[in-house]
């Protein structure tokens, strides 16, 4: 056996931010500047982290001077839409009415929100109905909003991989994590706490080139740490067995694909979809929001590949498409078509279903105020699917009220959870000095081939009884057998174990839901249950999962 000790550290927060991207960075921002002591805990550097790192493009919002004074017809659209159907109406209203202000914060900061001097509706909506997307130039957003954190006075600690929370019983006292730097363990007593990690990617294999785990459409760091450690605590999470699948190039996983102008057409030069058959800026090619896994059937029919084809495109037009792609983080895909002396308008790009890589589409239960249903733990963005403004308004209003509740409170006494944190360094000291062992990325393969092969196109009482059993051996295995041979490793470690917590609730919240609901395809419940337009609420109780059907407020 080794001896390697880890070191500890302690950190005191009216507000700790867990996850430092566009939903962290706005929570420690407004949290910072209603004076609350502030500290966001960040996995890898908040200047180019998370799914926003290197950009985004198209901004959700509502604005009256350009929708007009009634924002029904735009919360009616939404609701209409992917992300809509599954929340209640007032927290799609509450996220409309306050874009607004952000839109317009993000523009006196330097982030460009107008193009030559006013708003540029454009993207993800049919011709003819309402556009809620602003074009905006997102490509130094994380830059900006570090600057802004940093500004107002709040600490960032980077290189700070959070891995569960503290309770006291009555809420959320604080959080355990590994600064993978000084490989030290930090424990953070706080007053109220703030889940900002991003998605669950990860969970499945990387879509177009599954030997490369980090080949991802979203962040690879998001790998669904903050819904593993709301569960734990015991928050609720919601609708997590309801996946969402994406497209866009093949080979170069990225999304983006609502940026790009081109018609989407067969080997034969046929429009794939109806909505389109002259390339346009404005639009795209609707058919990749309503349909994306056309890639698929095309493919699985023998009529494939579909390729995205920009020809008749301007040089106004082209150029344009870049400016906006290039802000949306797809500067390395840019380089490799300047590079190969691709363009577009003459070779039309090879576009496919990103169908390995489901991700869940719902996550941490938090309402419009940025609260989750335990005392003291708040969430944001894309821990319950929610894009760039969904991560940076609900970040804002949920670093606005966790600086309110943590006033006047006294900072929690954390003696209750000594015992937690002494286990917790045992077991990663443990995992450091295991000479015989499996690899994080063993375990990780696995996992993703279970989730795949049993949750993945097709899911049924048998599939899903199978893939449970199998993830529960793989995990005990995992507990079992990881070794790490760094801090870097061992933080991989915590993820694949929290990613199993992850994939072992959706097995059993898809079993819980007997229909066929978007990509959550059961033969076995072969239709949409209108009765089942519900949310399914899952949480710990006894020390095992319970679950809970809720209405939609429509
Ligand atoms: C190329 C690209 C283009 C996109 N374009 C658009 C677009 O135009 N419009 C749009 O609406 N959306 C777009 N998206 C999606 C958008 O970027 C995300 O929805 C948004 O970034 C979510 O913000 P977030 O703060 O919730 O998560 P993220 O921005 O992903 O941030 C999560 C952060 O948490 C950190 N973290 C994770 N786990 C831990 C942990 N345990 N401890 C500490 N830190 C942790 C991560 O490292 C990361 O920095 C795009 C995504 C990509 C990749």
């Amino acid at each position: 056996m080794g001896s390697i000790r880890m070191k500890r550290r302690f950190v005191e927060a009216d507000v700790l931010c867990i996850g430092g991207g566009i939903a962290g960075l706005m929570a420690a921002i407004r949290a910072a500047e209603m004076g609350a002591k502030t500290v966001v805990a960040e996995k890898a550097n908040t200047m180019f982290s998370g799914s926003g790192a290197t950009g985004n493009d198209h901004f959700l919002c509502y604005l009256p001077e350009v929708h007009g004074k009634d924002i029904e017809p735009i919360v009616n659209e939404f609701q209409l839409g992917q992300q809509g159907g599954l929340r209640h109406r007032s927290f799609i209203h509450t996220w409309l009415l306050r874009s607004e202000e952000i839109v317009k914060l993000w523009d006196d900061w330097g982030i460009p929100m107008k193009y030559n001097g006013k708003y540029e509706l454009s993207g993800h909506a049919l011709p003819g109905n309402p556009i809620y997307h602003i074009h905006y130039a997102g490509k130094d957003q994380k830059k900006i909003l570090t600057e802004q954190t940093l500004k107002r006075g709040a600490e960032i600690m980077n290189r700070v991989m959070c891995f569960d929370l503290i309770t006291d019983g009555n809420g959320v006292t604080g959080a355990i994590g590994i600064n993978t730097w000084h490989d030290e363990v930090v424990f953070f007593k706080a007053k109220t706490v703030i889940l900002g990690t991003g998605s669950a990617i990860r969970l499945y294999p990387a879509s177009t080139t599954p030997a490369w785990l980090f080949n991802t459409r979203l962040s690879p760091t998001c790998v669904g740490d903050g819904r593993a450690m709301a569960y734990r605590a015991g928050a609720e999470l919601v609708n997590i067995e309801i996946p969402i699948l994406r497209c866009g190039p093949v080979y170069f996983a990225r999304a983006g694909k609502g940026t790009w102008a081109g018609v989407l057409r067969d080997p034969q030069g046929k429009p794939v979809g109806p909505f389109v058959t002259e390339p346009d800026n404005r639009y795209g090619d609707p058919v990749v929001d309503i349909y994306q896994d056309i890639f698929m059937d095309y493919k699985k029919t023998g009529r494939g590949p579909v390729y995205m084809d920009c020809k008749g495109l301007s040089d106004e037009g082209l150029e344009y498409m870049y400016h906006w792609l290039y802000n949306e983080g797809n500067a390395g895909l840019l380089n490799h078509l300047k590079e190969e002396g691709i363009d577009p308008r003459e070779r039309p790009v090879e576009f496919r279903t990103y169908h390995y890589e489901l991700f869940p589409r719902g996550g941490v239960y938090y309402d419009e105020e940025g609260a989750t249903s335990m005392k003291g733990l708040y969430a944001a963005g894309d821990e319950f699917f929610g894009g760039i403004s969904g991560a940076a308004v609900f970040g804002w209003i949920a670093g606005e009220n966790a600086a309110k509740q943590a006033k006047g409170m006294a900072l929690p006494a954390i003696d209750h959870a000594k015992d937690r944190l002494e286990e917790a360094v045992a077991e990663m000291e443990h995992i450091r000095n295991r000479e015989v062992g499996a690899s994080w990325k063993e375990a990780n393969i696995a996992l993703q081939q279970i989730m795949y092969d049993f949750t993945g196109e097709v899911r049924s009482e048998t599939l899903l009884d199978a893939g449970l059993l199998a993830l529960r051996r793989l995990k005990r295995k995992a507990r079992e057998s990881l070794l790490a041979a760094n801090a870097h490793e061992l933080c991989r470690c915590l993820e694949v174990f929290n990613l199993l917590e992850v994939g072992e609730l959706i097995f059993i919240a898809a079993k819980e839901r007997r229909e066929t609901r978007g990509k959550h395809i059961r033969p076995d419940y072969p239709f949409t249950n209108p009765q089942l337009s519900k949310l399914l609420v899952l949480r710990k109780e006894d020390g095992g999962p319970a679950m809970e059907w809720r209405p939609i407020k429509r």
